[in-house]
């Protein structure tokens, strides 16, 4: 049940205003649909940009994590704890790697990353102190560091938070030849998504991630994978990279790995990559708690069972064929995207990104403009069709009437 409605339901001058929320308050959720403080629902059609996957208070996660919540919810890295061992086995099993570093944010495994990488650069491959450089892709978002803002391409993100921190280039996105340019003997990795999510969910050219695979692998570069958004089924497959049949050398996940319930992140590679770290160097006082690596466990033992990543990959195809007969009928400029996941450019003529949002809101459809005239679709893959067809349904009347 929603709680009494509050007596400030919107945030008052005591919010910084880093967001610029739509008009709606909610108060309780449950699978595809969020209740405001109204009692009316909403479809959620964004489903906290790819962090429930699994939708809102999935069974399965709230038990994980209401039984974890009773036992023990915290040690730090201090102690060992009895949840730990058993996430990182699975959780690199599920990716078909060797080791996990377990953080919070998706930035922090963002950042982890990184320093993997750097650090590997220095006592591996050899590059001399502070040479050290990362090629990133525009159009990127990584997350809100000040490290990571420094390389985004994005003026709304990065300007006024400098100085930042050099060892950074950026080349055009799904460009293999622009990347061949960019690499040098200091080049320790490319750090991609392998589909762009704030972007507009950018879909890159066929082989481009195959061709950025086989590149690296030639050149001793490693190829990070940040697959916080794109990964964990959203696309019809575990990670966005398999649809190219890619792995990387380093996962960065996050988001979904959470369940919507907890924070929870992690960088997972090999035992010669993640190798490079030891005691003191590097660490996090909630990274791999008790409560957030239960969920996990809960998450990946769902991912196991293949059933979510075939939803979004029937379901996505329905979504995309449904979202070309908007293309045909004018209404919309293109679509991108996979799986359950779409990038739709609306024809100005419509209105903006945050007017279109704001017509499919007085319709009970919620879904979030991202630059300016393009929504981002990302339903929980839970989502039942006939729901799904009833939030298009609802598109299709703010945009073709
Ligand atoms: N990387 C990607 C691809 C993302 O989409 C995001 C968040 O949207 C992040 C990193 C940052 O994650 P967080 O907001 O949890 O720090």
């Amino acid at each position: 049940m929603p709680n009494a409605r509050p007596a400030n339901p919107l945030p008052t001058g005591h919010s910084a205003h880093n967001y610029h929320p739509l008009p709606v308050v909610i108060a309780a959720a449950d699978g595809a649909w969020m209740t405001d403080i109204d009692g009316r629902r909403h479809l959620d059609m964004l489903a906290g940009y790819s962090a429930l996957n699994f939708g809102h208070g999935h069974p399965r996660l709230i038990a994980a994590a209401r039984d974890q919540l009773e036992r023990l919810t915290l040690t730090s890295r201090a102690f060992h704890h009895d949840r730990f061992g058993d996430f990182c086995e699975q959780l690199a099993e599920l990716c078909g790697m060797e080791m996990v570093l377990p953080m919070n944010t998706g930035a922090e495994a963002v950042e982890t990353a990184v320093k993997t990488a750097r650090k590997w650069g220095y006592r591996v491959k050899g590059v001399k102190p502070d040479k050290a450089r990362i090629v990133v892709a525009a159009g990127n978002f990584h997350g809100r560091t000040t490290t990571i803002v420094g390389f985004s391409t994005d003026e709304t993100a990065r300007a006024d938070h400098g100085p930042y921190a050099p060892g950074f280039d950026i080349v055009p996105y799904g460009d293999v030849a622009a990347l061949e340019a960019a690499l040098t003997d200091d080049t320790v990795a490319v750090l991609l998504e392998p589909i762009q999510g704030e972007a507009g969910v950018v879909v890159p050219p066929s082989g481009y991630l195959a061709g950025v695979r086989e590149l690296t692998r030639s050149r001793g570069v490693l190829f990070i994978c940040d697959e916080i958004q794109s990964g964990l089924g959203r696309t019809g497959r575990t990670f966005a990279c398999e649809h190219e049949a890619v792995v990387p050398d380093m996962f960065v996940l996050g988001k979904a790995l959470g369940g919507g319930v907890v924070p929870v992140s992690a960088v997972v590679s090999s035992a010669e990559i993640l190798g490079v770290h030891r005691p003191g160097e590097h660490g996090s006082t909630f990274g791999g708690n008790p409560l957030a690596c239960a969920v996990a466990l809960e998450v990946i033992a769902m991912l196991r069972t293949g059933e979510y990543q075939e939803r979004a990959a029937e379901l996505g195809e329905h979504l995309h064929r449904e979202l070309a007969s908007l293309t045909g009928a004018g209404a919309v400029q293109a679509v991108r995207g996979r799986g359950l996941w779409a990038g739709v450019d609306i024809a100005p003529v419509h209105g903006t990104g945050r007017e279109i949002s704001e017509r499919l809101l007085d319709r009970r459809v919620l879904v979030k403009d991202t630059h300016g005239s393009t929504i981002r679709l990302a339903p929980p893959l839970v989502i039942s069709k006939e729901d799904l067809d009833w939030g298009l349904e609802q598109l299709r009347s703010v945009l073709v009437g």
